[in-house]
């Protein structure tokens, strides 16, 4: 059984990679770590390609996959998760912005302390002030919404243990969330660890400004998908039930008015002339809008096939 397999999502880092897949080697070496290497290329246009193959005819550790087109770092940590057999898995960036170095220490938390994760914190940054602020907020918002007190959710160097690599389902731009992926599958021994952090010796980030507006919209999926995707009646009925409230409120009040007018000898005036009525209109709309929604979500999750999404953590006992 390997101790360790080192999962590296890459997309062109063709300078970088001979320095890492050293590098890791350099340490499992001497810490005597029995390990295996999964360099997953997304869809690299530089030779990054060539240069894996290369390197993994020098090193049988290295396992090298190769993406037809560039799929995003989720999928490409997907796959290598996928097909790690280490007892820990631990993945890294390409670009050596990760140290190696950090492996033992990670591998340590796992296997001794028992975490199922163990995300690292670059406490330190050496990265532009447009990348740290956002990914300031970015985490603020991230451990208020999910309850998991990281300081740095989207950090690239995290071990797992294998059977939790393997539990997350990451897709789109969910790498960033995989803590929250875990705990929502029942992996809540979540751990920190300050790493070293290098400036990008090699190319440039992948990540644009996308990474924020992407990211954010992501969270929101991410909890809401977590809390109703079984349910979604729930989230949309509410909604409409709100709306409704609403449109009943503004509907009591034009008829009161109107009456009290009328009462009062005053001229009614048109209900159209009231602000109010364009209100009472449009909640009433929505609120018919989200219901509708509400059914169709609650059809479209009863329709087809449906694929467990709990895990079984022990049975005792079984026959
Ligand atoms: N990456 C990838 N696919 C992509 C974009 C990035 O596999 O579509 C890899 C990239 O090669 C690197 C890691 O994901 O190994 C992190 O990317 P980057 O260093 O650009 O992100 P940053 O450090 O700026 O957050
Ligand atoms: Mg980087």
């Amino acid at each position: 059984m390997l101790d360790l397999t080192v999962v590296v999502p890459l997309f062109n880092e063709e300078e970088s990679l001979p320095e890492l897949c050293a590098w890791v080697d350099r340490v499992c070496q001497s810490e005597g770590i029995a390990y295996e290497m999964v360099l997953v290329d997304d869809g690299s246009t530089d030779g990054s390609w060539d240069v894996l193959k290369g390197l993994s005819k020098d090193n049988k550790a290295i396992t090298a996959v190769q993406f037809r087109r560039n799929q995003g770092k989720s999928e490409a940590l997907h796959v290598g998760f996928a097909r790690a057999k280490g007892s820990v898995v631990i993945t890294m960036d390409a670009d050596l912005q990760d140290s190696p170095d950090e492996i033992p220490g990670l591998i340590a938390m796992v296997v001794d302390e028992g975490y199922d994760m163990v995300s690292g914190w670059k406490k330190k940054r050496y990265d532009p002030i447009t990348k740290t602020l956002p990914t300031k907020l970015f985490n603020a918002v991230a451990r208020k919404m999910s309850g998991i007190h990281l300081h740095d959710f989207n950090c690239g160097l995290k071990a797992y243990r294998l059977e939790v690599a393997q539990a997350v389902e990451i897709q789109g731009e969910m790498h960033r969330y995989i803590p929250v992926l875990a705990k929502m599958q029942g992996y809540g021994r979540i751990g920190e660890r300050v790493v070293q952090h290098q400036a990008r010796k090699y190319g440039s980030t992948k990540f644009g400004m996308s990474r924020f507006f992407n990211g954010m919209l992501d969270l929101v999926t991410i909890t809401m998908v977590s809390r109703f995707r079984r349910r979604p009646m729930h989230l949309f009925g509410t909604l409409g039930l709100i709306m409704f409230f609403f449109s009943g409120i503004a509907l009591v009040v034009i008829g009161g008015l109107k009456l009290w007018r009328l009462s009062q000898d005053l001229s009614p005036g048109l209900v159209t002339e009231d602000p109010l009525f364009y209100i009472f209109l449009i909640s009433m709309v929505l609120g018919t809008q989200l219901f509708v929604t509400g059914l169709l979500a609650e059809l479209v999750v009863r329709s087809g096939k449906r694929k467990p999404d709990y895990l079984i953590g022990e049975t005792i006992n079984q026959g």
